[in-house]
């Protein structure tokens, strides 16, 4: 895969949009009764080169999120100075398999894509041996979709109670994205869903279990069904950065 070239996209436009954005998100917690500060925006970054996210983390942006491990580590060292910092948290969002953990962990700050035992072992390996301890969420398919990634519903609890019982994880909740479905309510129920889990986890007394509340879903076409739903943080590319010269 080609690197991203520069950005054609202005940090004006950049800046501008990212309000947009967020004025989005705040107006859909305002009227779903929930305060605009509970949710977070994480401006995702896949196929933007290093000046574009750069200039979105100088708009404000403190949390991006990356897809791919190439990409990922090919703007690491532009983004460096902005994480050392403390400016801009790095969560993976993508699928992730095993024999790229050290990459990922060398840069990202969470990862929001554990879909397997499989992983979630190899990334508490790696960070027991490092003494940190690294924030994750279970990513759950919630519309049953085969391109999308994550464990069914039924499934996210037991995968989720393994998870907090790995030494170098820290569960914080879970991660899905939305039906593409043209019917609202399929999304928004697929959202509904997802509460449903974290609430069934979190709630379920466990030991460990109970950090687990965040709520990542929604995206530039549907965050306003999934911040009505309960989205701690939604997941947002296309409206802060314009469309993607490639689908994926
Ligand atoms: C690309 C992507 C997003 C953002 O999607 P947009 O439609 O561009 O807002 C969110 N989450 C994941 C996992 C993505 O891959």
């Amino acid at each position: 895969m080609p690197l991203p070239e520069p950005s054609s996209v202005l940090p004006a436009q950049i800046a501008q949009n990212l309000a947009r954005v967020r004025s989005r998100v705040d107006d859909a917690a305002r009227a779903a009764g929930r305060a605009p500060s509970d949710v977070r925006l994480l401006v995702a970054t896949k196929t933007q080169p290093a000046d574009a996210v750069r200039a979105v983390v100088e708009a404000g942006a403190d949390l991006i999120g990356e897809n791919r491990v190439q990409e990922l580590v090919a703007k690491a060292p532009d983004l460096a100075d902005l994480v050392a910092a403390g400016r801009v948290e790095v969560h993976m969002i993508g699928h992730l398999q095993r024999n790229k953990v050290n990459q990922v962990l060398a840069t990202a700050t969470g990862v929001e894509s554990v879909d397997s035992l499989a992983l979630a072992e190899a990334l508490a390996a790696r960070c027991a041996r490092d003494g940190r301890v690294l924030d994750v969420l279970v990513q759950v398919n919630v519309s049953g979709e085969e391109s999308k990634s994550g464990v069914r519903p039924d499934d996210a609890p037991a995968l989720a109670t393994a998870v907090v019982a790995l030494e170098g994880l820290r569960l914080r909740g879970f991660m899905t994205i939305g039906a593409n479905a043209p019917d609202e309510t399929v999304v928004r129920a697929g959202f509904a869903r997802l509460r449903e889990v974290r609430d069934a986890v979190a709630g379920s007394g466990a030991p460990g279990t109970g950090d687990a509340r965040e709520l990542s879903m929604g995206m530039s076409g549907d965050l306003e069904l999934a911040v009505a739903e309960g989205a701690t943080i939604v997941r947002v590319g296309t409206a802060v950065f314009g469309p993607r010269p490639t689908p994926r």
